[in-house]
């Protein structure tokens, strides 16, 4: 975390006027005479024209995410979903075949196996963790490998860099979900991945009151990403962008707080382990967690999550889940407040208990998204709802 903390934005050059970005909801633009109105139409001239087209406000986020990823350009969408959904469709067609990660958020596995599908994309699954698996798989051409780390909900982190070189040597593209840790707790596009998606809903919103997403990386793959936007109108609107800029100047300290909360969490909840309250501590910033030197080499630390398995299984975790006080009961991840999840009624709730076993998906998991109330408050929260 050793970054510079970004001020107030200011993508398109010294500000001249108000500090703090206007919002601009106009969705259209005057123009001052029909040369320029025919210069913009053709594309010939950048600017303002039609808020579908792109606005000052999203432009804005798309800067500083760009900057910030170390990217040519990022493109912002109106949810995670639509950003790596849209990733995908732009550069696809019938015939193409893709791999996705059996260990991938189910929005993006769901669009993978009905939609994709429906479009005749052949849709192939790997293991992440199987790189040997995913070298099998490359034999046969591929257009996108999608994957993601740490995998939610069990933490376990994949090597991205062997990934995206296996894809590129085969000619594959590799698209990355890095909603789990935006940089500076992971550079995905430092390791190699062509393209990072986030669902800006979490770290980057950082206030669970904007749903968002984006995507990152080399100018040649933006452009039919952008016009895939365009032509769905699937582009971020001009609150939500605003509300992105209004949480950018606290991305860093954000995360530093977040992180480090979560370490001293999992650590002491080590203590559960050994008291029998827990099964498992998954955190792999824990110098004992099984990921622990993968993480050290591809990541700025742990993360901002933390997975415990209650002892008891799956009432065992709804005990100590019903119990919580202080942090609330409520997918996602990446705001302020702390979050705790049950991935057995979740992400994971189509899967017969046994499929979770094989997956690795224990009943008694319970995902904790640490916010910022303090890594003391959340200790003695888990910990007081352990004791029922
Ligand atoms: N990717 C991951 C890892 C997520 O956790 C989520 C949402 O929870 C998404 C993508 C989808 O993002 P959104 O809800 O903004 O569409």
């Amino acid at each position: 975390m050793n970054e510079p903390l970004y001020g107030t934005p200011h993508a398109h050059g010294p500000l001249l006027g108000p500090l703090s970005p206007p919002l601009v909801r106009s969705t259209t633009a005057g123009q001052p005479d029909a040369e320029t109105l025919r210069a913009m139409g053709a594309g010939e001239r950048p600017g303002e024209f039609y808020q579908r087209l792109g606005h000052q406000n999203g432009r804005a986020f798309e800067s500083l995410v760009a900057s910030h990823e170390g990217a040519d350009g990022a493109v912002a969408f109106a949810s995670g979903m639509a950003a790596i959904s849209g990733a995908m469709a732009a550069h696809l067609a019938t015939g193409d075949r893709v791999l996705v990660a059996e260990e991938i958020y189910g929005g993006t596995s769901a669009f993978a196996t009905t939609d994709l599908v429906r479009f005749g994309v052949r849709v192939d699954r790997f293991s992440a963790l199987d790189l040997d698996g995913l070298r099998a798989q490359l034999q046969r051409p591929a257009k996108f490998v999608v994957f993601e780390s740490p995998i939610n909900p069990t933490l376990r982190v994949v090597d991205i860099a062997a990934v995206a070189k296996l894809a590129r040597a085969a000619g594959a593209l590799t698209l990355f979900d890095g909603t789990f840790a935006p940089p500076p707790v992971q550079w995905a596009l430092r390791l190699g991945v062509d393209l990072v998606a986030h669902s800006a809903t979490k770290f980057y919103g950082g206030h669970s009151d904007v749903l968002a997403g984006v995507v990152a990386g080399r100018h040649e793959l933006l452009g039919p990403i952008e016009a895939w936007r365009r032509r769905t109108g699937a582009v971020l609107a001009p609150d939500p962008a605003w509300l992105l800029l209004r949480s950018w100047p606290t991305l860093l300290l954000r995360l530093q707080a977040q992180q480090e909360a979560a370490l001293v969490l999992a650590r002491g909840l080590a203590d559960e382990v050994r008291a029998g309250r827990l099964v498992e501590v998954s955190y792999p910033g824990l110098p004992g967690d099984r990921d622990h030197e993968l993480a050290r080499r591809q990541m700025g630390g742990g993360g901002c999550v933390v997975t415990v398995e209650v002892a008891g299984g799956l009432p065992g975790a709804r005990r100590a889940f019903d119990r919580l006080q202080r942090i609330a009961r409520a997918p996602s991840l990446g705001g302020v407040e702390s979050l705790a999840t049950l991935p057995a009624f979740t992400t994971h709730a189509s899967l017969t208990p046994a499929q979770r076993r094989t997956a690795g998906i224990a009943d008694g998991l319970m995902r904790i998204a640490v916010g910022l109330e303090g890594a003391d408050v959340l200790l003695g929260d888990v910990r007081q709802a352990l004791q029922g």
